[in-house]
């Protein structure tokens, strides 16, 4: 059967191809499911200063570095949304829309969405001046004023990434204090096109011709602003494995120090687990310790 591989990776961030990168290499049939563009997060990441051996790369182009990789180890990368996972004896069935696929070994690397703020006009305006991510949207608003809600290392990079471009940044966070380290929040203060509103909320966006106009605060003031990008964590990718009772109450999966699931050849890893580091590299060490795994497993 052409859809049989002895390993399926859902989702095609850096965990993901990674985990494909060490399976292929040793010689193993393996396949990575996606249903958006290569890379996952970093698609959204202005600047990655921390990854070893690159001093500075945008998010797309470190995808697309990686996504060449498995191009030319030829592993094949299917643009298609898993609908269902089924478990039948050692097989695994992914469906997607259009076809069924078998597996012995399923590697779940389906990482984490931004979350959202859940208040007045969000979904509306989602498109139409709210956006989640700096690097694809950025440029609609050069020489414009926009709004960035969060105190986290996303919100902090991402304002720092707007400031180049847009004439006016404020950044809304609901805390005096930030979660990014002090480096970063120095350098961030250090830029005269940076307004902070801290502590502060956006308690409502007002629209005006079906675009974002401006943001109702907290203190009850109102700011003015062309855009606006929400950066306030992230939550877990896991719907489709909700059936399998392998999810915590926050919907992260559960893995022993294997990566192991309560399926012993199902995996997961990168961000939809949990850990202490959400970082490139520790989802890259996650990719490579499953495919370790199931590479060790295969070989007795
Ligand atoms: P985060 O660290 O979880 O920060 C989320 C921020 O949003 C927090 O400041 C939080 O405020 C705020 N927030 C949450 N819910 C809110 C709400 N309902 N209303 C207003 N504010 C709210 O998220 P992140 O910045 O996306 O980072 C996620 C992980 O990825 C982190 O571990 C981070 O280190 C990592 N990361 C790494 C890199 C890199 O290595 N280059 C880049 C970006 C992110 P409180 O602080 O008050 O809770």
């Amino acid at each position: 059967m052409e859809n049989k591989y002895q390993t399926i990776i859902i989702g095609g961030g850096v965990a993901g191809m990674t985990a494909a990168l060490y399976l292929k290499r040793a010689g193993h049939k393996v396949a990575i499911i996606e249903k958006e563009a290569p890379g996952g997060q970093i698609t959204r990441t202005s600047s990655i200063e921390n990854y070893p051996g690159i001093l500075k790369i945008d998010g797309p182009e470190l995808a697309l570095t990686m996504y060449e990789q498995m191009t030319a180890l030829e592993v094949p990368f299917l643009f298609q949304e898993v609908v269902n996972l089924n478990l039948e004896n050692d097989s695994i069935f992914v469906s997607t829309k259009n076809n069924q696929f078998e597996c012995e070994n399923l590697i779940l690397a389906l990482g984490r969405n931004p979350k959202r703020l859940e208040i007045e006009n969000e979904q509306k305006l989602s498109g139409k001046g709210i956006s989640w991510c700096a690097v694809c949207d950025g440029p609609l608003y050069k020489n414009k004023e926009v709004a960035v809600i969060g105190g986290g290392r996303s919100a902090i990079e991402e304002t720092i990434y707007l400031s180049k471009m847009c004439s006016k940044v404020t950044l809304i966070h609901r805390r005096e204090e930030f979660r990014a380290e002090k480096s970063l929040t120095d350098e961030l203060r250090a830029i005269s096109n940076i307004d902070l509103k801290i502590p502060n909320q956006v308690s409502k966006f007002i629209e005006k011709d079906g675009y974002l106009d401006r943001l109702l605060l907290e203190d009850g003031s109102e700011l003015k602003v062309s855009g606006c990008f929400e950066f306030i964590g992230q939550e877990p990718s896991t719907k489709i494995c909700e059936n399998l009772g392998i999810l915590d109450s926050d919907g992260y999966i559960e893995v022993n120090k294997d990566y192991q699931t309560k399926y012993p050849n199902i995996y997961a890893g990168g961000d939809c687990i949990k850990k202490d580091l959400y970082q490139i590299v520790t989802a890259c060490a996650d990719g490579a310790m499953m495919a370790e795994q199931i590479l060790k497993k295969s070989s007795k």
